[in-house]
């Protein structure tokens, strides 16, 4: 068998690699180079922003706990800032200021125009000064033992090594720490499938108001969040596999088909259908410590706050521990996002949204510059590091 081209070209070295340019990459490789780390941040599609832009979520869920108390703030807040800066909006005005006086219907939360986000992220972290590598699958972690040296990845320059002091994943299904050995657990999934469409209703309407934010609508053929909706007699879904992937993307696509085969194909168009699967939780890692998002409880080591976006979650406040970021055996393997280590319901349905995936991937890139400032494994850092790297809440 001729192998030539499959040993991988030493590329380059970074002290962070990010792996996985979704809202928690994005934040994780930025706050890391604020950090003053060399920061790498890898993307297999071409775009930002993950299943926050490419798989057509446009609603960033709230920055507050529902009775005008801001929970969160950091990049979460400076992203949900960037989602609407040369776009529509509907973010209400009360939270230009400080929100002290938010009326309670009146959450920090906002729609957003997925394309716009996307492109806007761009600028977003070269600005900040992290290095960006869109079109590249990253494919293995190089392991020594439990330490990570670097990722292999490919791309049409060939097979490459990358060089790392620390590896964040940020793959929104694990898949790097997973192949690096740490335990993980799949998620369980209705079957959801959203295009965007819009028609002449939506049409004049938007001539009538002038509001973008309504224009365009989800077209879910599958299931609401509850599990409303889902085929009857089908498994739940992982995502873990090729072939399930595949099934469930073509399954999504006949169905919005067999949905669209009943309209006027003069009187409605499908804007965009997602890349990639709107799977909510696919995998996450089994940490050091897990979230349970249990109203009032403190961690010595939480890396921040945040509220409960659910209709009866008004009100909670949880705090998220560090060691929800890390497998106690892996001196340098930090996840970000919806990967982190939160038991099927509460803790992962919470840790899942926009706001959590940013304020986890900021600490876990403030948690690798500091790792790499000491010369220590993740294991290593003292509450007095964790206080450092902790997004600060002005409750
Ligand atoms: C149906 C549905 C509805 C939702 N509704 C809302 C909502 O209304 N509001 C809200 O706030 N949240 C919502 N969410 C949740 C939220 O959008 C996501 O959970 C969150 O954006 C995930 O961010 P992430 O960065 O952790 O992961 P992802 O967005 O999954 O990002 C992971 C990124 O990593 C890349 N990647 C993966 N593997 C590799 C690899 N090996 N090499 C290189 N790149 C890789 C992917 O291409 C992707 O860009 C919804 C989710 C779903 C599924």
């Amino acid at each position: 068998m001729d192998m030539r081209g499959m040993e991988p070209i030493f590329k380059g070295s970074y002290d962070v690699i990010v792996i996985g340019g979704g809202i928690a990459g994005v934040a994780a490789s930025v706050s890391a180079a604020r950090a003053g780390a060399s920061s790498l941040l890898i993307e297999k599609s071409c775009n930002l922003g993950g299943l926050a832009t490419g798989g057509l979520i446009s609603w960033y869920e709230p920055l507050c706990d529902g009775e005008g108390t801001q929970m969160i703030y950091g990049i979460a807040e400076e992203l949900i800032r960037l989602s609407v800066k040369y776009g529509f909006e509907n973010l209400p005005k009360c939270w230009d200021g400080d929100g002290k006086n938010a009326p309670r219907n009146q959450r920090y939360s906002t729609f957003y125009s997925p394309g716009v986000f996307s492109a806007a992220l761009d600028g977003y972290v070269l600005e900040n000064g992290v290095d960006l590598r869109f079109d590249t699958l990253t494919t293995y972690p190089v392991m020594e033992g439990t330490l990570c040296k670097g990722v292999v990845c490919e791309s049409i320059n060939g097979r490459e090594y990358f060089q790392a002091k620390v590896v964040i994943d940020a793959t929104g299904d694990a898949s790097l720490m997973h192949r690096a050995g740490v335990p993980t657990v799949s998620g369980k999934n209705f079957m959801t499938y959203i295009a965007h469409y819009c028609d002449m209703e939506l049409a004049e309407q938007l001539c009538k108001d002038s509001d973008f934010s309504a224009f365009r609508k989800w077209m879910n053929t599958g299931s609401d969040m509850f599990g409303k909706g889902h085929p009857e007699g089908m498994d739940l879904l992982t995502g873990i596999t090729a072939e399930e992937i595949t099934a469930y993307m073509t399954e999504g696509k006949k169905s919005l088909i067999q949905r669209i085969s009943q309209k006027d194909k003069h009187s409605f168009d499908i804007m965009t259908i997602p890349t990639m699967p709107q799977l909510r939780t696919i995998r996450r890692i089994v940490g050091a410590c897990d979230f349970n998002a249990i109203d009032g409880e403190t961690y010595p080591d939480a890396i921040g706050d945040c509220g409960d976006f659910r209709p009866d979650g008004t009100g909670k406040h949880y705090q998220i521990p560090f060691g929800a970021l890390y497998n106690e055996n892996f001196p340098n393997l930090l996840a970000a996002g919806r990967i982190i280590s939160s038991p099927q319901g509460d803790g992962w349905e919470v840790a899942r949204v926009i706001p959590t995936c940013a304020l986890t991937g900021e600490a876990a890139g403030k948690a690798a510059a500091v790792c790499i400032q000491k010369n220590c494994r993740i294991t290593d850092l003292t509450e007095q590091d964790i206080k450092k790297i902790r997004i600060p809440n002005k409750m």
